[in-house]
């Protein structure tokens, strides 16, 4: 049982910023030839490999783990990250915003693993990790669209662990809480005072503090290692203690 992962292969989409460039990184360090699938993977330095692709157009995500695959020498390990965001209830966003979150979200997680999946099948290890999300299972207030996008997610998950199981692939997914990436960061440069919203961010997890990057990281690796080989279907919270602990108030 390792979480070495020496001679695997692995694809992570949205792989060049916050947690998908930690998660390449880390497989990396621990021994996968890693592609990034980014829309400007530039971030990716090497030995990362980058692959240009916008996983709401299904050409070039297919041309783009065509082109992975060939440098990788095939897909043992894919991780589906890449994901956009959106604030407020049903009535802010229009329904171009809702299609356009969706097609990201939740399409390109479709879109992304239908390419990988033929590699994947020649794979004696072959494992799929999805970012999800907290707001897949708590109501967290003004992220109806998001929210709804990584429900989503999290029954897709468990679809494509029920359907690919006989066939020896895993897939299982991550739900972190609040993570201290690129993304939280234009969050907290867009708020009106963002030490304030910061520190409203923190006391919202009962550790007190955001989840870095690096530990959301720890859980896909783990999750896509031999180490996890009897682990599918599941989602893995990685939030701080959000979704499981309730504390009273100090
Ligand atoms: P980030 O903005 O730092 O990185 C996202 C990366 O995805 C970027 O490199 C971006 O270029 C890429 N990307 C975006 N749209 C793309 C597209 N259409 N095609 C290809 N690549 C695309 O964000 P992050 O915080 O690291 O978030 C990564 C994932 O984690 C997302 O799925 C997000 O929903 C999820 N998540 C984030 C948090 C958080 O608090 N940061 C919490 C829970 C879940």
């Amino acid at each position: 049982m390792t979480t070495d992962l020496c001679g695997l292969t692995a694809l992570v989409t949205g792989g060049a910023s916050g947690i998908g460039l930690a998660t390449a990184h880390l497989l990396a360090e621990r021994g996968a030839d890693v592609a990034v699938l980014d829309l400007d993977p530039s971030g990716a330095p090497a030995p990362l490999r980058g692959f240009t692709a916008d996983v709401s157009d299904d050409r070039s995500v297919r041309l783009a783990v065509a082109d992975a695959a060939e440098a990788l020498g095939g897909i043992d390990i894919l991780v589906n990250n890449a994901g956009i965001g959106a604030a407020g209830t049903v009535e802010d966003n229009p329904d171009e915003q809702w299609h356009r979150v969706l097609d990201v979200n939740v399409l390109g997680i479709v879109r992304t693993t239908r390419a990988a999946l033929p590699h994947l099948r020649h794979s004696s290890h072959a494992v799929v990790v999805n970012t999800c999300s907290i707001a897949a299972t708590a109501g967290l207030p003004q992220r109806a669209l998001y929210s709804a996008s990584k429900g989503a997610v999290l029954a897709l998950t468990l679809a494509m662990a029920a359907d690919h199981v006989r066939e020896g692939i895993r897939v299982n997914c991550v739900n972190p809480g609040t993570v201290d990436t690129p993304w939280v960061g234009r969050l907290l440069d867009a708020a009106d005072d963002p030490a304030a919203e910061r520190a409203a961010l923190n006391g919202r997890q009962p550790t007190g503090r955001l989840v870095t990057a690096e530990e959301v990281a720890a859980a896909i690796a783990y999750l896509a290692s031999p180490a996890a080989a009897g682990t599918t279907g599941t989602a893995l919270a990685v939030d701080g203690g959000m979704a499981g602990l309730r504390m009273r108030p100090e």
